[in-house]
């Protein structure tokens, strides 16, 4: 195939393992992203003194071609395993949780898989691409902060949630009404909690089947991490779903509440709030990818396949090898 510039719009784990690939099939690859770095959904957010993950929370590697990835990883240090001590929390009743399943988290941070990813790549950050052209057959790209960029591109990647893809690009391919449609993605409000002691509860994670709380973990109990005892609370995606629009103080309160009765009294915390509009999709999508070679055009992304770490990135890998 002849050697040709693509543009990516998303700096997350799909947009980022498509870039990879792409630049070692010759290709030559700009990425464009609206954050001020890379990682997207597998992000740490950084305090005074303190940090915690408040995306993805750790992830799974059950793909022959995604556990070789992570092998490199592991033995790069940019990953380890993590081994909490899980609960589950279930009809007022705490259990052991059990599973075989191997947990790895980024080191020192979760987003250090896609910084490391990232090196040698061009990435254009805070670049939020909110209008597509073709002309002369070429994509331009006019992003909000910086106006039209002035280069085109032979091929267009959009690494991007499902919703944000529809917005940017339903006028110009039918297709992706339709695909977006599936992709039925939530939101998610998310808590962080620093702490000057560690509280004193008998879990470092849980699973909590309630109303409101659906995850609660130890940050510092995760590989790596320094820094002040800080912990990540995430809400029910159905009920972050039904309240997305209430007020961050709201919100705290009845997590804050939520969290008490499961033991772990936040009221001498510093707490830090945040609101993830599309967190997570279906865990049932398979297309794997999308690509439309008349239009010089795919899509990528967890929400294209399976809804998570692992997914995203194969969707990513995937969708380059089509460019070999
Ligand atoms: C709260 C939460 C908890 C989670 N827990 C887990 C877990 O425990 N295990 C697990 O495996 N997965 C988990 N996930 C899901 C996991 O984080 C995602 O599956 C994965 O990170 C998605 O990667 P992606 O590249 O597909 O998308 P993203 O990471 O969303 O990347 C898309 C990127 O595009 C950028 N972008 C969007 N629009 C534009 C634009 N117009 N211009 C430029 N840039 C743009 C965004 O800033 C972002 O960086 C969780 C997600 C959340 C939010």
């Amino acid at each position: 195939m002849t050697k040709k510039t693509i543009a990516i719009v998303g700096a997350g784990l799909a947009g980022l393992s498509c870039a990879v690939r792409l630049t070692e099939l010759g290709h030559h690859v700009e990425l464009f992203e609206k954050s001020r770095g890379p990682a997207g959904r597998m992000s740490t957010k950084r305090n005074e003194g303190w940090a915690a993950d408040h995306g993805a929370q750790y992830f799974t590697a059950r793909d022959p071609m995604f556990i070789e990835q992570v092998k490199k990883w592991v033995a790069d240090q940019t990953v380890a395993l993590w081994t909490p001590e899980i609960k589950v929390y279930e009809a007022n009743q705490w259990s052991t949780f059990q599973s075989q399943d191997l947990r790895y988290v980024g080191t020192p941070a979760m987003n250090t898989p896609a910084k490391q990813l990232a090196k040698g790549l061009v990435l254009h950050a805070s670049q939020t691409i909110d209008a597509l052209s073709r002309k002369d057959g070429q994509w331009f790209l006019h992003s909000a902060e910086a106006g039209n960029i002035a280069k085109g591109f032979d091929e267009l990647i959009l690494a991007i949630p499902g919703p944000q893809a529809l917005t940017l690009a339903q006028h110009l391919d039918p297709h992706i009404q339709t695909i977006t449609g599936q992709s039925n993605m939530k939101g998610c409000w998310t808590l962080m909690a620093r702490f000057q002691d560690r509280p004193e509860v008998s879990f470092e994670a849980a699973f909590v089947n309630q109303e409101i709380i659906s995850w609660v973990a130890r940050n510092s109990s995760k590989p790596q991490r320094t820094g002040q005892e800080s912990w990540t609370i995430q809400a029910n995606p159905l009920w972050s779903q039904e309240f997305i629009e209430l007020s961050k103080e709201e919100v705290t309160e009845r997590m804050l509440a939520c969290a008490k009765t499961l033991g772990l009294d936040c009221t001498e915390a510093e707490i830090v709030v945040h609101r993830w509009r599309y967190a997570s999709g279906s865990t049932t999508a398979t297309l794997g990818f999308y690509s439309n070679p008349a239009l010089h055009l795919g899509m990528c992304g967890d929400w294209l396949n399976g809804g998570r770490v692992e997914g995203a990135w194969l969707s990513g890998y995937h969708l380059a090898s089509q460019f070999a």
